[in-house]
């Protein structure tokens, strides 16, 4: 039997996720923000020429190996991100109340005038439509528009430079949700091996078949909820993703920033009732960018996600670009295991359970989580190969870590951004009377069960057939 060795172990539910970049692309680095507690690392397809993703994911590989347990590695492509065109001088100052022109015209732009090179986006505008540039430190409103321009009245903002970015949040936009460059970026990505391919600016369902229809299954697919079509349709794509991200990045462009909070809110729990994993992320800890401590508030948004029951909370520039990325994992780290270390946790997670729906699985899942408590097991061990009977243990959010055996290295790594869960790759899990000894055996390697410890078992028979959890048992350590 190949027995796990130590491991690298949690003492949290919560995941954490690390945006890698130059500063934190080093195999050195990698290893000490694994040790700090990354389990997902995110691979920022925006940014960075294929080779540098291609050695970073390297880098992550094989400290996987050397600390021996599975990484999940997320490629987010950039999307449809619309930028203006260049200033003659890089950059021009603007007047509130000042006309100002977007056009095809690739000529450098000046105080008059600037290129939107997206013929598609003219015909979808409306009068009245507002353009927000920069993040929204720049408004336009549409006063008048055309098939090759649309002319503009500035309401807020002074300074516009090149190739800022340009967000229309009240119109559905007839865009390709994959661009050329994501295509040939998800291809590259899915190629190098990665988990997890994150599409940005959804807005409807569609954009997620699409999304499917090119990844073929070769890795899961997550949505960045960062657009207001994408909330209206919050139930329809939580059904055709393997997972979410609360972008609260262009979220809160893209919205007033009073929205972000409720939202963040309804997205993590739709996905707690579909069971499948949610990332709350953006500006977490974004002091920390420069700073070795977190602000008061940021520390109490690093919890709120963990009180709400998210999958796990995401680090972007502070571990990409910060001055202390390491302090920063570290930071979350401790947050997440205080929060869930208070009782006050317990409760509010229990308020939020959700139901289990009226199958098999879910009946021989919500069983496990009740043994586990009556018994007080320390583990709930699941034996899966899609990753299916291990979701539903999530779903739950049991007291107990959840381990999650399997033959598929994939689903062992892919697992790793979900909720208490420790994967383990098996290959002689495979039939019902190993069940027991490798689940005792492997509790034990890891240390989490000793000698006369239970632990509860949640597997589907016969093995090998997705969404099949049939099988509920209990054994002791010896
Ligand atoms: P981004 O996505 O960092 O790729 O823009 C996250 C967000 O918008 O919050
Ligand atoms: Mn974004």
């Amino acid at each position: 039997m190949t027995l796990p060795r130590s491991g690298l172990r949690r003492s949290r539910n919560t995941k954490i996720v690390a945006t890698i970049g130059p500063v934190s692309s080093s195999p050195e680095m990698i290893r000490r923000l694994l040790e700090a507690g990354v389990d997902v690392f995110r691979l920022n397809f925006s940014h960075g020429a294929h080779e540098d993703h291609a050695e970073r994911y390297r880098a992550i590989r094989q400290m996987e190996e050397e600390l021996n347990r599975p990484v999940a590695i997320m490629a987010d492509l950039q999307g449809p991100k619309l930028r203006v065109g260049k200033f003659a001088e890089g950059k021009i100052e603007l007047v509130p109340g000042q006309k100002f022109r977007l056009d095809l015209d690739p000529a450098l732009g000046n105080t008059e005038r600037v290129q939107l090179p997206h013929p598609e986006i003219f015909a979808a505008l409306e009068d009245g439509t507002d353009l927000l540039l920069d993040d929204g430190n720049v408004r336009l409103r549409v006063i008048s528009h055309g098939p090759d321009h649309a002319e503009c009245e500035v309401t807020v903002g002074r300074k516009l430079s090149d190739r800022k970015g340009v967000n229309v949040p009240g119109v559905i936009l007839p865009l390709d949700a994959l661009t050329e460059k994501d295509r040939k970026d998800l291809e590259f990505a899915v190629e190098l091996g990665v988990d997890w391919i994150a599409m940005s600016f959804v807005q409807r369902p569609e954009d997620i078949e699409l999304g499917h229809s090119l990844i073929k299954g070769r890795a899961a697919l997550l949505a960045k909820m960062e657009k207001p079509s994408a909330i209206k349709h919050l139930d329809e794509i939580v059904k055709l993703v393997d997972g979410m991200m609360v972008a609260r990045g262009d979220l809160g462009v893209e919205m007033p920033a009073e929205e972000v909070p409720a939202i963040q809110k309804r997205i993590v729990r739709a996905c707690r009732q579909a069971g499948k994993p949610v990332i709350v992320a953006t500006q977490m800890l974004e002091s920390m960018v420069n700073s070795p401590t977190p602000t008061r508030a940021e520390a109490s948004d690093v919890a709120t996600a963990v009180f709400d029951g998210a999958d796990a909370v995401m680090l972007s520039a502070e571990t990409a670009a910060g001055s202390y990325p390491v302090e920063a994992v570290s930071i979350m780290n401790r947050i997440a295991e205080r929060v869930e270390s208070d009782p006050i946790y317990r409760d509010m997670i229990d308020s939020n359970k959700v139901e289990p729906e009226h199958t098999l699985a879910d009946a021989i899942t919500a069983s496990a989580n009740q043994v586990a408590i009556t018994i007080d097991a320390k583990c709930i061990v699941t034996y899966t190969s899609s990753g299916y009977t291990t979701l539903r243990a999530c779903r739950e959010r049991p007291h107990q870590p959840i381990l999650c055996i399997t033959p598929n290295f994939r689903v062992a790594r892919r697992m790793m951004l979900s909720f208490g869960v420790h994967s383990v790759v098996n290959n002689e899990s495979d039939h019902i009377t190993k069940y027991g000894p490798v689940a005792r055996d492997t509790a034990k390697a890891l240390g989490f069960a000793k000698s006369g410890d239970s632990v509860v078992i949640t597997a589907g028979v016969p093995f090998g057939q997705a969404g099949t959890t049939n099988m509920l048992r209990i054994t002791t350590v010896d």
